[in-house]
């Protein structure tokens, strides 16, 4: 799962602009389903056929990561941004970010006044991001054009993953995670389920534009037969000092099952599930009640006639920075209790409200 969380991160798609994302995730996951496309908007939908008659269950991870879009060129060659998705100004300052052109991948760096200045500067201030400027070294506004800058050309923080510490930390660090760990989580599924007999059907919906209020697996939702959704994606820990942590999710303390988010409260049926399989399958979990966030299954919970939906997360430190941390022993207890579930699916599987 190493690899393929390197190969996701290392792709460049922030929120409407998945194009590289969308490619790869068709072509990776094509040999492992019984059919796959991609729709209007860009998700790609992968549908496996088990081997009995059972549900039909969706499982869903977002492919789009936070990220910036050129909105001017200024004389000097420099450039104006505006942000796709949720980035804390505070983060920005003397950041790397790479920019997708026509011609190809720039490096650039989000400026920042010189320490030299900063002593004539209020300390206290954060500046919004449109008082920013993205730096791709160019001299003036015809360079940067040359450079294959438009208006429009999407940004992302520069992919860089690594261990924290070192390899026996088994903690990783680097941009996108949110949630290209979710997609990977998908896809090493679809692998491991090629040797098992399940029930029924696996859709898997790698979603776009999740970032900027679930829109893809609104589309997605209603070109899908299911009766039980997962949503995987990452969560905010709170085992950090600072003052609004109150310590009740951890990092490598297993994989989140979903309480209530702002978007969802999880569907009593699924979470219980969810809950027994970890049990019965010594798998670690946490339980995740936090109001901070929403995911595609807030949005899957309500299409069709409403569908009956959990949420695995992948607990995570830093979000949408260009350092977020995420634990491999985290990402393996979400993919073995994902796949626990397909496992149990059965013709006699039922998700009533009411038992
Ligand atoms: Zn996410």
């Amino acid at each position: 799962m190493q690899q393929l969380l390197e190969q996701l991160t290392a792709l460049h798609g922030p929120s409407g602009h998945e194009q590289p994302v969308s490619k790869w995730v068709r072509d990776t996951v094509k040999p492992l389903v019984d059919e796959v496309k991609v729709d209007a908007l860009g998700n790609v939908i992968a549908v496996k056929k088990g081997a009995r008659q059972g549900p039909a269950m969706v499982m869903t991870a977002h492919m789009d990561e936070v990220g910036f879009i050129v909105k001017k060129i200024e004389e000097s060659g420099l450039l104006r941004f505006e942000k796709l998705g949720g980035n804390d100004d505070r983060l920005l300052l003397t950041q790397k970010v790479q920019l997708r052109t026509k011609s190809g991948l720039l490096t650039g760096v989000i400026g920042s006044i010189s320490a030299h200045y900063a002593k004539f500067d209020d300390a206290g201030k954060v500046r919004n991001h449109r008082q920013l400027y993205i730096d791709i070294g160019a001299k003036n506004k015809e360079h940067a054009i040359e450079l294959g800058v438009e208006v429009g050309t999407p940004v992302t923080w520069k992919p860089d993953m690594e261990f924290l510490g070192n390899e026996t930390t088994g903690r990783f660090v680097g941009k996108g995670f949110d949630d290209r760990a979710g997609c990977a989580v998908l896809i090493q599924t679809l692998q491991e389920l090629q040797d098992e007999d399940f029930a029924g059907t696996v859709t898997a919906v790698f979603t776009v534009q999740e970032e900027v209020g679930l829109r893809g697996a609104q589309v997605a939702a209603r070109q899908v037969e299911a009766d039980v959704a997962i949503a995987l994606d990452t969560t905010a820990v709170s085992d950090t000092p600072e003052e609004t942590m109150d310590a009740s999710l951890a990092l490598g303390a297993g994989t989140g099952i979903k309480v209530l988010d702002f978007s969802l409260i999880s569907h009593p049926a699924v979470k219980e599930k969810l809950i027994r399989l970890a049990n019965d399958n010594k798998i670690t979990y946490q339980l995740e009640v936090f109001p901070g966030i929403g995911t595609d299954g807030g949005a899957m919970s309500l299409a069709n006639h409403g569908i009956p939906t959990g949420v695995l997360s992948i607990p995570s430190r830093y979000a949408h920075s260009p350092v977020e941390v995420i634990d491999m022993e985290d990402l393996v207890a979400t993919k073995e209790l994902l796949k626990a579930f397909v496992l149990d699916l059965s013709e006699k599987s039922g998700f009533d409200f009411i038992n």
